[in-house]
C-alpha cells in the first residue's frame, strides 16, 4: 500500500506527463470590471523547457507569472503547475509548492540590510535547512553565479548585475523544478543582461523548467527558444525557436 503521500505524488507525476509541468486553461484573469489582464489562455510547457514570454507592457505577461507563482488565482479556468491545481492548494501544500518554485525580478527584491550570504543562506534558513548543509550550499552557489569573492558585501555595495546574480543563486540555492524570471534583465547593461541570461541557461540545461518574461530582443533572437507572445491578454504566437515578434 502507497502512503497518502506517496499516492498523490504519484498522481502529480502523472499530471507532469500529461499536461507538462505548467498548463493552463482557457485562463481568464480580471482584476476588476475592465477588460481581463489575460482572456482565455492555454498553455503547456513541458519539464525542462525553456520559454520566453514576450509582449508590450501591459500585455498580460506578469500576471501570468504571479498566476504561476500562485501570487493570484484564476478568475476562470485552470492552472496546473508541477501536478498542482493552484486555486485548489490547501494551505498545508502551500510552502511545498513555493519550494518548487525560484523567482526572480526586475528590481533584484534583495534584503537590504543583509549582506550577500544572508540573501542566500536565508531562502535555506526559511526552510529549515541545516546549518551545515547551508555553510556548504552557499558558497557553492555563490561560486556558480561568479560571486566567490563578494560573500561580505550589501547589496548597495554591489552593481546591478551583481546583485541579479545575488537574486538568482537565491532562486534556485533550493533546487527548484521551475525557475521564473519577469523581465531579469530589465535594469541591466546588454553585457550584464547576456551574462544573467547565460546562467538562466545553465540553470535550464541542469534540468530546472525555465520561464523567462522579456523586452530583450536581441537575446530572444539570438538564444533560439520557444517564444510566446501576448498581446491583450491572449497568445497572438508560441513557436519553438522563435524570434521577438514586433511590439506596436
Ligand atoms: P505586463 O507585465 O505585460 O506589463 P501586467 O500583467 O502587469 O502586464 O498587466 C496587464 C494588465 O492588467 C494591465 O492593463 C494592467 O494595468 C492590469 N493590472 C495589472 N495588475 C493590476 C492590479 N493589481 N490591479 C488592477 N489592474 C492590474
Ligand atoms: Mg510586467
Amino acid at each position: 500500500m502507497l502512503s497518502r503521500k506517496k499516492a498523490l505524488q504519484k498522481k502529480r507525476e502523472q499530471i507532469i506527463e500529461q499536461k507538462g509541468i505548467i498548463c493552463l486553461e482557457n485562463v481568464t484573469k480580471s482584476y476588476g470590471s475592465g477588460k481581463p489582464a489575460l482572456n482565455g489562455i492555454s498553455l503547456n510547457i513541458k519539464k525542462g523547457e525553456f520559454v520566453f514570454i514576450v509582449g508590450a507592457s501591459g500585455h498580460g505577461k506578469s500576471t501570468l507569472i504571479k498566476l504561476l507563482l500562485r501570487e493570484l488565482v484564476p478568475t476562470d479556468g485552470t492552472v496546473t503547475v508541477m501536478g498542482y491545481d493552484t486555486a485548489k492548494l490547501s494551505h498545508r501544500q502551500i510552502p511545498e509548492f513555493r519550494r518548487n518554485l525560484g523567482v526572480v525580478f526586475q528590481n533584484f527584491r534583495l534584503l537590504s540590510d543583509r549582506n550577500v550570504y544572508e540573501n542566500v543562506a536565508f531562502a535555506q534558513r526559511i526552510i529549515e535547512v541545516p546549518p551545515s548543509e547551508i555553510r556548504r550550499s552557499v558558497p557553492t552557489i555563490l561560486a556558480t553565479v561568479g560571486l566567490a569573492g563578494k560573500y561580505k558585501a550589501k547589496p548597495k555595495q554591489l552593481a546591478g548585475g551583481e546583485q541579479q546574480r545575488v537574486a538568482l543563486a537565491r532562486a534556485v540555492i533550493n533546487k527548484p523544478e521551475i525557475l521564473l524570471a519577469d523581465e531579469p534583465t530589465g535594469n541591466l547593461d546588454p553585457g550584464n543582461s547576456w551574462e544573467i541570461m547565460k546562467l538562466i541557461e545553465d540553470i535550464n540545461k541542469r534540468g530546472t523548467t525555465v520561464v523567462v518574461v522579456t523586452h530583450n530582443r536581441e537575446i530572444v533572437n539570438a538564444m533560439q527558444k520557444r517564444v510566446i507572445t501576448l498581446k491583450n491578454g491572449v497568445i497572438i504566437s508560441d513557436e519553438e525557436e522563435g524570434v521577438y515578434q514586433d511590439e506596436d
